[in-house]
């Protein structure tokens, strides 16, 4: 068995359904699972309908219901799959209406929002196989097995959710049924509807492929695979052909959008390979996500970069060796609810960067009371990706590079996992660094 899933733009018309289903015809042999995200951009514009709901009573979902309406049209599939999704859309029609009048958008009711795109695609793509005479059935992601906690916009899955979706699904699997089920969503044990993060689609098809025991976990996307660098950035990026699970869900993190960052965690735990492919080239290779690589892989993966950091830099007043200093420091960040990223310390001092922008006023008057407190915004990390154990030249040859261009190093982590080294620049001069590091790094043949 194994699991296809399709993201937004695989699936964000009649004729990119037509290509998918063509893709999951040819792996019918395979025992396919599918897991779809809503159609193209539907999730934004739900959420784009819930903003007009709150400014103004009228509701508009016309952009929303006009697309799943034509495209079932354009399948050639009638008014059974019509009356199929008619509640589903009178439903969100009143949700909205909801929302007009008490002009309040929770992350639950943003949850119970967002579900309709995933709910909608589902049903017409499984009325499209069926027309086609493979027998398919439309799942909601709770007929399916999955159980989440409560905490809505970003829920967990629980871990029952590991049996309940094999037990969910290999009866259908048996009879010979292609199940298509929603990505993205679940519910919590009261029955309200969460969502896994954005993107999460990608999670929901790596605990299928996980929990079920698949061959693999196909993630169908609009791009070759994981890519060496972000191509709007590097006109040479090109795509990495086999990264290991930490490598992915490190890059997925430092600035990569083509993996939901949560996604590689069940796989992992279970070795499942993951393929990304691109619907729209399936014929090019994809990036094969595994545990260990081919010896002959060179050390580095991929380049990445984030914007919009600040680093904070804390040295403290008080004596050398004194104790508890970080513990005062860290806890001063959690009890303001201020996420920590990279951290770089020394004897006496710690430089820590935020990925967001925090207000740091009540902070900062804390912190002072022990340090000297300088925060500066407007810093990117650069981030390599790789076995970067494996040399020790990457670095000196990544500062090699910064110094030539006179671009100064503001800090520098290599993560416990020995998969990235990670340096702060200033945001306005990220791309350029991002894109010597990728000339030296892959555009000439000097890896190791
Ligand atoms: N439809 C959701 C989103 O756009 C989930 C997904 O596509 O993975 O974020
Ligand atoms: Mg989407």
């Amino acid at each position: 068995m194994i699991v296809m899933k399709f993201g937004g733009s695989s699936v964000a018309n009649a004729e990119r359904i037509r290509c998918m289903s063509e893709l999951v015809k040819a792996e019918l042999s395979r025992k396919p699972v599918l897991v779809l995200s809503a159609m193209g951009d539907t999730t934004d514009q739900l959420l784009e309908a819930a903003e007009a709901a709150l400014k103004d009573t009228v509701v508009s979902m016309d952009t929303v219901e006009d697309l799943h309406l034509k495209t079932i049209e354009e399948l050639g599939l009638g008014a059974p799959v019509v009356e199929e999704i008619r509640p589903l859309l009178g439903e969100l029609r009143n949700l909205l209406v909801g929302i007009s009048l008490i002009k309040e958008l929770t992350g639950r009711t943003k949850d119970y929002l967002e579900s309709f795109g995933e709910r909608l695609s589902v049903r017409i793509a499984a009325a499209y196989f069926n027309a086609q005479g493979i027998a398919a059935r439309a799942l909601d992601s709770w007929d399916a097995g999955f159980l989440s906690d409560a905490h809505f916009t970003s829920a967990e899955l629980l871990s029952e959710s590991w049996e309940l979706i094999p037990r969910a699904l290999t009866p259908v699997i048996n009879e010979g049924i292609l199940p298509v089920i929603t990505g993205f969503i679940a519910r919590d044990g009261t029955g309200n509807i969460t969502t896994l993060g954005r993107g999460g689609s990608d999670l929901s098809a790596t605990v299928i492929a996980a929990a079920c025991g698949a061959e693999e976990a196909q993630v169908w996307k609009d791009v070759d695979g994981i890519l060496t660098a972000d191509p709007r950035l590097v006109r040479h990026a090109f795509p990495v052909v086999t990264i290991t699970y930490d490598e992915a869900a490190e890059l997925a993190y430092f600035g990569a959008q083509v993996l939901h960052p949560r996604a590689m965690q069940p796989c992992s735990r279970t070795g499942t390979p993951v393929l990304v492919k691109n619907s729209y080239n399936p014929g090019a290779p994809g990036t094969r996500i595994t545990a260990v690589l081919d010896k002959k892989t060179g050390p580095i993966r991929a380049i990445t970069s984030r914007k919009k950091v600040t680093l904070v830099d804390i040295v403290s007043s008080r004596m050398l060796g004194q104790y508890g200093f970080l513990e005062k420091v860290f806890s001063t960040f959690a009890k303001y609810h201020i996420s920590v990223d990279m951290v770089a310390t020394s004897e006496v001092s710690v430089s820590l960067t935020l990925d967001a922008e925090y207000d740091l006023r009540l902070l900062k008057k804390e912190l002072a009371q022990i340090a000297a407190v300088e925060i500066k915004t407007g810093k990117a990390i650069v981030t390599i990706v790789g076995d970067i154990c494996r040399s020790s030249n990457i670095l000196a040859q990544s500062f090699g590079v910064c110094a030539e261009m006179g671009i100064p190093v503001q800090m520098v982590s290599q993560g416990a996992s020995k998969v990235n080294i990670s340096f702060i620049v200033n945001d306005t001069q990220a791309a350029e660094v991002v894109q010597a590091l990728h000339r030296i790094f892959f555009e000439k043949q000097n890896g190791e």
